[in-house]
């Protein structure tokens, strides 16, 4: 039975009352204790009828951090909504009005606020509803986090996004785009992406086959959540160019790993493709102009050789194995060695030295034309050679050679019949002309002695005439041969044209009507350096045309003037000229001015002059007027000792 009075019974109860208060108190003690540690700071939203406050409790370090004094939102000086900043808290404040109305439990919102050192930072914010006893909501716990850091991150990742020099952008499940950066909008040449996936158009880049919705990257790594990297694609852009791109695509998942998207992500490559394709052009056609040359070189019959820098061969044609008598393992080795295996000598029978070998020359920049070799070749045979070499350059660089060896052996073997027939024609056949002459001679003296008739005696001086004439015909193609052959000796002194043209009038005034010429020499003429009797040909032969190719009764003009250091020697007429068709071809061998029948022309005398004139290192050339007259034009050095210093 209980005993307990009532007073007895009300103390009791005010005794365990204090008892669970001071169990209480300790408790909040303790949790304010962990929440001073927390590292969020905590703060609660009272709804009192419309308006909202906002209570800040919580971390003093993070208040702290936030650059406020311990008690700055305790006195209830200030409240939360006088850090927030002015753009954000209208919205805040709606915010909180909804989520009442709707009686939500719990929601998240980010904004930000002002730090008591001046600075904004961003916070997240947690909430969770508060009740009474009845159910309403009186306010939100909320815990306020700092993101500044992340959310900075997460703005630099997209600026970096933004200014990738690649394509990225964004779709949804349905394949909506949702976001694509500026290189995206740049490669599609899209102002904004259209919705559908379905409307892009593509087509695969090795093959051309067109793209189905389902071929795309993007289609396949939302729906079957495959990473899809660098597929080469042809797009046809917005405004309808053709592109390629690289196109690859990710699938992006939610924490549960469900596919909520992909991002997909495009390089234009259509440049490096326009170069691929224009390197691929440019080999085939190296690849073709190699072949021709291969064949080329492979089809001649002259030896062709292509060395490197080094002498190195590099490549030779069968035509070059067969007149070099190479091996290819004496090919592989260096030229010295080379050398030593074949032996060439100069025309003079001299052993050709390394520096002087056209290659070497070659290599070092110089271009050598033929060039006439013996060679002795490794097996003994002996053959001549002709030997050209021109450097390989690079824009500037020389990179190697070639050499082109022709075989002149059996040429060589001609040149030296025809040097035998020379002497023959030259010798053998002038001297019955000599005898003819000489017998005339004697005769027409006979004829003269006797007084006999002026019938034998006219005809014993054509006989003259024409045994002189077939002499220097014979001279003349014996001069030809011998010009040509380069063969032609000249044996050159000073010589006077004082003495040279009377002498020379003299010599030649039975067989030509020198009265005709008139001879103007400048005064103090120095001589010229002058094979005697080339160049008594030379004026021969022009004085011969003159007079021949002009009226009996018109003179023939020889002048002589110095010319810097030439004497410049003229001959002119009074004739029937030349036409301007024939001038340029008049020292051309065997040519004669169409239409003309002189019996005792070959058209030999001018090309003859000519070449005559440049063994001297001399000049020719003419001027003519058809029916005024020709000049013509002879240019001689002078003498070296009367070259003035
Ligand atoms: P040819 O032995 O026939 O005279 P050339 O070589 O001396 O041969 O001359 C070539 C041609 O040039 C001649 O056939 C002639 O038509 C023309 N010719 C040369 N000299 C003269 C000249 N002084 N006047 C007119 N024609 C000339």
């Amino acid at each position: 039975m209980n005993t307990d009075s009532p007073l007895q019974q009300a103390r009791r109860r005010i005794a365990d009352l204090e008892h669970t208060l001071s169990q209480a108190r300790d408790e909040i003690a303790r949790l304010e204790g962990e929440v001073t540690v927390c590292p969020w700071l905590t703060i609660y939203w009272s709804v009192t009828g419309a308006t909202v406050s906002a209570i800040s409790r919580g971390n003093l370090h993070y208040l702290a951090q936030f650059g406020y004094a311990d008690d700055a939102f305790q006195s209830g000086q200030k409240q939360w909504t006088d850090i927030i900043a002015a753009a954000d808290l209208p919205q805040v404040a709606t915010d909180t009005m909804r989520h009442v109305q709707e009686r939500d439990e719990q929601f998240t919102r980010v904004y930000r606020i002002h730090t008591g050192t001046g600075n904004v930072r961003w916070v997240e914010e947690h909430t969770a509803a508060v009740k009474d006893s009845h159910g309403n909501i009186t306010g939100y716990l909320a815990c306020v986090l700092d993101i500044t850091k992340r959310r900075l991150e997460e703005e630099q990742r997209f600026t970096i996004l933004e200014s990738l020099p690649v394509g990225v952008w964004t779709i949804d499940r349905q394949g909506h785009v949702t976001h694509g950066n500026p290189a995206a909008h740049a490669i599609w040449n899209a102002p904004e992406f259209s919705d559908e996936l379905i409307g892009y158009k593509g087509w695969w880049a090795d093959t051309g086959k067109p793209l189905a919705m389902s071929d795309w990257a993007s289609y396949r790594a939302v729906t079957t959540g495959a990473t899809i990297l660098n597929e080469e694609v042809e797009i046809e852009t917005f405004d309808g160019q053709r592109k390629f791109i690289l196109n690859s695509a990710i699938p992006l998942r939610d924490e549960v790993h469900h596919i909520v998207g992909a991002i997909v992500v495009n390089q234009d490559i259509t440049n490096r493709k326009r170069i691929e394709h224009e390197r691929e052009k440019l080999l085939t056609e190296v690849n073709r102009r190699a072949a021709e040359l291969d064949a080329t070189i492979a089809a001649m019959a002259d030896g062709v050789v292509i060395y490197d820098n080094h002498l190195t061969i590099l490549r030779m044609n069968a035509g070059a194995e067969r007149i070099l008598g190479f091996t290819s393992e004496l090919a592989a080795r260096p030229l010295a060695e080379r050398l030593k295996a074949v032996h060439f000598r100069t025309t003079e029978g001299t052993p050709v030295s390394l520096p002087k070998f056209p290659v070497v020359r070659a290599v070092a920049g110089e271009t050598v034309r033929n060039v006439i070799y013996s060679l002795t070749r490794q097996d003994g045979r002996e053959l001549w050679v002709s030997l050209s070499a021109a450097p390989i350059r690079i824009t500037d660089a020389v990179i190697g050679a070639v050499g082109t060896f022709t075989d002149i052996t059996e040429f060589h073997a001609l040149q030296q019949r025809q040097t035998e027939l020379l002497h023959i024609v030259s010798h053998d056949l002038r001297l019955p002309l000599s005898v003819i002459q000489g017998y005339a001679q004697l005769l027409a003296g006979i004829i003269t002695a006797r007084q006999l008739d002026g019938e034998l005696s006219a005809g014993l001086s054509a006989i003259v005439r024409s045994v002189q004439r077939m002499n220097l015909m014979i001279q003349d193609l014996v001069d030809v041969a011998r010009l040509e052959g380069k063969q032609l000796m000249l044996q050159c002194e000073p010589v006077a044209f004082d003495h040279f043209l009377p002498e020379l009038l003299q010599r030649v005034a039975e067989i030509l009507p020198i009265s005709r010429v008139q001879v103007h020499l400048a005064p103090e003429l120095p001589p010229v350096w002058a094979d005697y009797a080339r160049l008594e040909r030379v004026l021969l032969n022009l004085l011969s045309n003159a007079l021949k190719y002009s009226a009996p009764d018109t003179p023939v003009e020889v002048r002589a003037i110095r010319q810097d250091d030439e004497v410049v020697i003229t001959v002119a007429d009074q004739g029937c000229g030349i036409a301007a068709e024939d001038l340029p071809h008049i020292f051309e061998r065997f040519y004669r001015v169409k239409g003309e029948r002189k019996a005792e022309a070959v058209g030999l005398g001018l090309y003859i002059t000519k070449m005559l004139t440049e063994a001297h290192g001399g000049r020719i050339w003419a001027r003519s007027t058809v029916g005024k007259g020709s000049t013509f034009f002879v240019a001689l050095p002078v003498a070296r000792g009367d070259l003035l210093p």
